[in-house]
């Protein structure tokens, strides 16, 4: 297992690599954006921590350069401040996890074995099916850029949806999954809900993303 270390503060770094090395990992390090940008893209690594701020090419960058192009190694993103804007905007740009600095090695391992168990993967905190998106930390949806004003029920059957695009869903599965209930014999809550959510997210669009399947139940998905 090959991870790259982009962090510019030495302490920091060399902290990182003697751990990681310690717990059983390859490391490499760089402390500048250019030249983590460059490693990162010749690839081959399980696992990348990118520091946010450093001298010249920021973390931002680096990360969505390297989404941009594809690279779809996991990120974990280091961030000096405890603040929701840095967390989202990490994590939209395409990040998997992130850490606040000062953190405990121990915690970092432990959100290394988890990325590296995981593979690479969207965050699901940012789910998006075409021109639709939806922010799990923010709760918000927009589509084509457009905000659409959901109700909770209406945000979670959508998240659901959107975790599971192109999955068909039952209506009982929903039932349960949405209302924590079990509706076997009165589904018909979930076909309301499911008019008026279309009503949102599809009605005004001229691509519909939210199908009947005859039979068996609902599947979002682009056709
Ligand atoms: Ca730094």
């Amino acid at each position: 297992m090959l991870i790259l270390i982009i962090e510019d503060e030495a302490k920091t770094a060399t902290y990182l690599q003697k751990g990681l090395a310690e717990s059983g990992y390859c490391v490499e390090v760089t402390a500048t954006g250019d030249d983590g940008l460059h490693l990162a893209r010749e690839g081959g690594h399980d696992l990348i921590i990118l520091d946010v701020m450093l001298p010249g090419r920021d973390g931002w960058s680096i990360l969505s350069e390297l989404r941009q192009r594809g690279l779809k190694t996991p990120i974990l993103f280091l961030t000096a401040r405890d603040a929701v804007e840095d967390r989202v905007r990490g994590l939209e740009l395409g990040a998997d996890d992130y850490l606040v600095k000062p953190f405990a090695f121990s915690e970092l391992l432990a959100r290394v074995r988890s990325l590296l168990r995981r593979g690479p993967l969207r965050p699901s905190e940012f789910l998006r099916v075409a021109d639709l998106e939806l922010d799990m930390l923010r709760h918000k949806v927009s589509r084509a850029g457009e905000r659409l004003a959901l109700s909770p029920k209406e945000f979670l059957l959508l998240s659901l949806f959107m975790q599971r695009n192109g999955e068909t869903l039952s209506r009982t599965l929903i039932a349960e999954q949405v209302w924590g209930i079990n509706f076997d014999t009165d589904t018909n809550v979930v076909d309301v809900s499911i008019r008026r959510l279309r009503r949102k997210v599809d009605d005004p669009f001229p691509d519909k993303l939210i199908h009947t399947v005859r039979g068996l139940g609902y599947v979002l998905e682009p056709r």
